[in-house]
């Protein structure tokens, strides 16, 4: 039986110290091989080191995961906030319909798994050297790096939208004092304002997340201030669940919300942050309450330790999650590009799975096997109002691609017992998601 080990109170460090670890283990083997002893040198091997970069759905899902499977993996998770703030339901955060503090999570339990949780921010890694430096300045080495650092929002996208900008035109895409911001204009906005909202191209985090977004603020706005309403700039054409999202609105917000997608003029080409002004291709739109969507890329250290390539994104093997680019460095979560799959907290989790039982395999020379990794996404259109959309995915010409007739959404005619239930099951989907987790 595997035993349980407390953990390390630091890292293997390089150059000399590793090399000191290295002749000791080799004095020590020495001593034991005269006594007829060689079991003892597996034993004395140093143990191999993970690093996870990123303590969100995907790096503390896989940090567990790998502790999980193999206690004698010496795991250190690097996340540089003592407080994870998840963005699944954040949007009924923003209507009034949830507390923050609902949403936060600590990572003792992660800490009682034997997992060296710092709160510290990678800022450079050698993958030759197979080093990560820490904003102090140490240095930590490892054997395998899963880099999971989630996305960071471009703010050189839409010309206007600058770090200045998200006071005044708040994006709420990252959960915590935004999602709040945002909730606060919505409250103090008079009945009869306008909220403007605009939605990126593809791919960003969360597909679905902007329409459930209007759909909560609709909400909000039709219980408390009945008289206003909501336009949604869009720079596509198309967009996740969009029958059912569309026959919601109809049926819960008629007139309410204008939904205007890229063919109709809604590229946003710029914006103007002291008067809340969208300027789209054909017209302009000044709101009351502005939130701006920017597109995204892989947050900075993915660029940073070479894993992401000129689009900002970072491409992996799929029954790996090895980047393409760096050997020894998994990447996974919203920083890649998975193919079919959405960048969600469920994929996140789902590709955790499988890239921990890769790494375990790759550093216990044993060959991984092909996966088959899940997904399903809820949307809430209402507080008792539930959608949601499934897919299956597995690895094929290099990308995880649908496994066709797998998955599906809901049904477009479900009578709203059923859209009720699926309310729930995104609560209770997050309860279950979060407690893996960090539970
Ligand atoms: C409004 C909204 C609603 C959503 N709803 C859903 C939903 O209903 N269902 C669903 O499945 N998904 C949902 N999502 C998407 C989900 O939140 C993301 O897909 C998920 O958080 C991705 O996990 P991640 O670990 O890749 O990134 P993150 O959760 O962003 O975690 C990345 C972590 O890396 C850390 N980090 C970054 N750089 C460094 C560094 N240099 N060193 C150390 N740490 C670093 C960050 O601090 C962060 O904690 C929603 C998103 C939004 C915005």
């Amino acid at each position: 039986m595997k035993k349980f080990e407390p953990s390390r109170s630091g890292m293997r460090v390089t150059g000399q110290s590793s090399r000191r670890q290295l002749l000791g283990g080799i004095a020590a083997a020495g001593v034991y091989a005269a006594l007829g002893a060689p079991a003892v040198w597996a034993a004395r091997k140093p143990k191999p080191k993970v690093i996870v970069i990123g303590g969100g759905f995907a790096g503390a899902s896989c940090a567990r995961l790998i502790r999980n499977e193999d206690r004698g993996i010496d795991v250190t998770l690097l996340e540089p906030n003592a407080t994870y703030i998840a963005c699944p339901l954040s949007n009924a955060v923003i209507a009034g319909l949830r507390d923050l503090s609902v949403q936060q999570f600590g990572y003792r339990s992660l800490r009682a798994q034997g997992i060296d949780v710092l709160h510290r921010r990678a800022t450079a890694v050698e993958t030759e050297k197979r080093t990560v430096t820490l904003d102090d300045g140490r240095q930590l080495a490892y054997d395998r790096l899963v880099v999971a650092p989630g996305v960071d929002l471009r703010f050189d996208a839409i010309p206007g939208y600058t770090e200045a900008a998200v006071e005044a035109m708040p994006h709420a895409w990252k959960a915590g004092e935004q999602t709040l911001l945002l909730r606060r204009q919505l409250e103090a906005m008079n009945d009869g304002g306008v909220v403007v909202m605009s939605a990126p191209a593809n791919p960003f985090r969360c597909p679905p997340g902007p329409y459930e977004r209007a759909s909560l603020i609709a909400h909000y706005l039709k219980t408390r201030k009945p008289r206003s309403k909501l336009i949604l700039l869009d720079a596509k054409d198309q967009f996740s669940k969009q029958k059912l999202f569309q026959a919601a609105w109809q049926e819960l917000y008629p007139g309410l919300i204008e939904w205007v997608p890229l063919s109709g003029g809604g590229q946003v080409v710029r914006v103007e942050p002291a008067t809340r002004t969208f300027v789209t291709e054909f017209d302009t739109h000044k709101a009351d309450v502005a939130n701006v969507i920017p597109p995204q890329r892989a947050s900075a250290i993915a660029a940073i330790a070479g894993v992401a390539d000129q689009t900002g994104w970072c491409s992996v093997d799929p029954v790996t999650f090895e980047s393409k680019l760096r050997p020894g460095v998994h990447v996974l979560g919203d920083a890649i590009i998975a193919g079919g799959m959405p960048k969600s907290a469920f994929a996140a989790n789902s590709q955790a799975r499988v890239c921990a039982i890769a790494v375990v395999d790759l550093l216990r020379d044993r060959a991984p096997t092909s996966p088959k990794l899940i997904n399903t996404c809820y949307s809430l259109v209402a507080p008792d109002y539930g959608i949601s959309i499934a897919g299956v995915y597995q690895p094929a010409n290099g990308l995880l691609t649908d496994v066709q007739g797998a998955g599906g959404v809901s049904p477009l005619d479900a009578p709203r017992s059923v859209r009720q239930q699926e309310a729930a099951f995104a609560e209770a989907w997050f309860k279950t998601i979060t407690s893996s987790v960090f539970g």
